[in-house]
């Protein structure tokens, strides 16, 4: 298949791998670390095996950009909350129903009678409504910078059609500050990072400059093929062999340095930056999206008078680390509950309920 094939060409991967391991040999020293940030990222590595046949000195570690795994409890409870009030309707995207709020997880609450239904996307949402005219329809707004401008652009049809039954909830995050925070946070080692191809698509790559720059991080786009990601993988241990840290784009058939800029013009005329409460991060300014005052109508926070986010994250379920995986602190085995009080089936943690979460992906391919 076209696109497809020539990514998986045998040859080409084996002379990428004896590439990769020579330029690692050639660097020797302490284990590199690099950490895959996308979720997608993490379930290619682990489905084409790519950890089991890198060099001893190159380890990949997983980051938080798995949307649904980030997402703080306590946004989780606000929707829960919202579902039980009279005349709401609940749309979500289907990965959101069975992540754990503080009580209960959003499956739960349609389960006890709540008015929850999964869509596909915003404009699904945005049907409900149309056929829903007696309920308030109210979507989560989930996701980093690629799905923020679908949103957006729902919000403007909703505005043109005159709909006024639709409302977002905007968990909407931002990861280039998450990134920024996680090294500032000096906790997680991070040697170079392979960069996501889909949130780069929007922002460009050119947004990572600072950090390289700041922390001395190479950073290399990468796509999501094995030829790609081992091609990442070398060019960042070459970055490292130069004692560079430039930021690359090796997706570029998908990424451009400047990115997709009338997609984000459309995501800047209805949100704005603010403080955000991550998962395992906590709060990090600047790293979420509120709608605009001129969009409030269609803010499920004003709508409702919702309680403002606490500014600190409930603690994880008893026993549950998904805090450190999504840090790169630790890997999913390391959790005490991992495969055993928790599994796919029966997930005490998003990192399990995600199908892009690390100890999702660790489950089904290790
Ligand atoms: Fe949380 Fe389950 Fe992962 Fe442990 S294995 S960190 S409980 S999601």
């Amino acid at each position: 298949m076209k696109y497809i094939d020539e990514y998986r060409d045998p040859v080409a991967v084996r002379e990428l791998i004896q590439a990769v391991s020579t330029t690692a040999q050639r660097i020797g020293g302490e284990p590199l670390r690099f950490m895959e940030v996308c979720g997608t990222h993490t379930m290619a590595i682990f489905r084409f095996g790519l950890r089991q046949i890198l060099p001893g000195n190159v380890e990949l570690i997983s980051g938080p950009g798995c949307p649904v795994c980030v997402t703080a409890m306590a946004e989780v409870d606000r929707i829960v909350e919202l579902s039980r009030r009279e005349g709401v309707l609940v749309a979500t995207f289907g990965d959101m129903l069975r992540v754990p709020g503080r009580e209960i997880s959003l499956a739960q609450a349609k389960a006890q009678g709540g008015r929850v239904e999964v869509v596909y996307s915003t404009l699904e949402a945005l049907e409900l409504a149309r056929k829903n005219k007696e309920a308030q329809v109210v979507f989560m707004g989930v996701g980093f910078e690629t799905t923020a401008p679908t949103v957006a652009a729902a919000l403007f049809q909703a505005a043109g059609e005159g709909i006024s039954n639709f409302s977002v909830l905007s968990c909407h995050k931002l990861l280039p500050p998450a990134l920024e925070a996680l090294l500032s946070g000096g906790k997680a080692k991070v040697h170079g990072f392979l960069m996501p191809g889909h949130v780069s698509t929007m922002i460009g790559a050119g947004a990572y400059e600072p950090l390289a720059r700041e922390h001395k991080v190479p950073c290399v786009v990468t796509g999501f093929e094995p030829r790609d990601i081992l091609s990442g993988i070398l060019m960042l241990l070459r970055e490292r062999a130069a004692h560079s840290h430039r930021v690359l784009i090796q997706y570029s058939r998908g990424v451009s340095w400047e990115g997709n800029t009338r997609a984000m013009g459309l995501l800047e005329r209805v949100f704005q930056p603010r403080d955000s409460l991550w998962r395992g991060l906590g709060r990090i300014p600047d790293s979420g999206l509120a709608l605009r005052p001129e969009f409030q109508g269609f803010d499920a926070e004003r709508v409702f008078d919702l309680q403002p986010v606490p500014e600190t994250e409930a603690q994880d379920p008893p026993g549950c680390r998904c805090g450190e995986v999504l840090q790169g602190l630790i890997t999913p085995p390391q959790c005490g509950l991992f495969g055993r009080r928790c599994d796919p089936q029966n997930p005490v943690g998003p990192c399990m309920v995600s199908s892009e979460g690390t100890c999702a992906a660790y489950y089904k391919y290790n």
